[in-house]
């Protein structure tokens, strides 16, 4: 389960909207519970979408974005846990593209959909390689503490 705080699904649709047409991206920093897919997300980093091809259906969080965050995060407790991007005017559902882009097996992959400029559906995936597939992971958001 990953655990989404209000605070950072509203970030996430703000970027998502304001990025519309185009993709949005950005890293999550959060803490693993035991070794399963228990994510607590604290804290998002949203990334210019520096993908070389058409921005409305790929996206590349910025290189240097990520390694200055590892670089911060060090061996502490919190990590780069996964990353988000939306899909303007498709549901949040990982297409071909993203399939090619699982770069780091153990990354939460949050998809977030944009109808019309508006934010709509999010949902979690992780990538399963025995199955060579994303599966879907439930995703709650809410306020910190509940
Ligand atoms: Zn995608």
């Amino acid at each position: 389960m990953i655990r989404l705080p209000d605070p950072f699904f509203r970030t996430i649709a703000d970027e998502a909207e304001d990025a519309y047409p185009m993709e949005c991206c950005g890293l999550f920093v959060g803490r693993r519970k035991d070794a399963g897919d228990d994510v607590l997300i604290t804290r998002v980093q949203p990334s210019p979408n520096v993908a070389g091809g058409d921005r409305r259906g790929s996206f590349l969080v910025d290189a240097k974005i990520q390694f200055d965050m590892m670089r911060e995060l060090g061996d502490g407790p919190e990590q780069i846990v996964g990353h988000y991007h939306s899909h303007p005017d498709h549901p949040p559902r990982p297409s071909d593209r993203d399939k090619q882009s699982v770069y780091y097996p153990d990354h939460v992959w949050v998809i977030i959909g944009v109808e019309d400029g508006h934010a709509g559906e999010i949902a979690a995936y992780l990538f399963d390689h025995a199955a060579d597939q994303f599966q879907q992971v439930d995703i709650v958001t809410g306020n910190p503490g509940n």
